[in-house]
């Protein structure tokens, strides 16, 4: 299929940024993540809030462990504090 080859190419330039698929309006990209038809960019809308919700769940359990870590500390420290008064 000659015009699979070429949606390839133009897939691949849209991607480095040489084309924009503005140009070809009858032309989607495939999201990396789902393979739904996409205008730009690697991720469709639903994969990319996915994504960011997996960061943001990935910074509340680093900002969690911290906390807890945090008031391990505290938690020795006081302990220590009770032991020594
Ligand atoms: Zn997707």
């Amino acid at each position: 299929m000659e015009t699979g080859v070429e949606e390839r190419l133009i897939i691949k330039f849209v991607r480095t940024g040489k084309l924009r698929i503005s140009q070809f309006p009858n032309l989607g990209i495939p999201c990396e993540k789902c393979g739904a038809n996409i205008k730009s960019g690697r991720l469709c809308g639903k994969c990319g809030n996915s994504l960011v919700t997996d960061l943001q769940a990935f910074e509340n359990e680093e900002k969690r462990l911290t906390e807890i870590q945090g008031n391990d500390k505290k938690n020795t420290y006081y302990m220590k504090d009770e032991q020594k008064g």
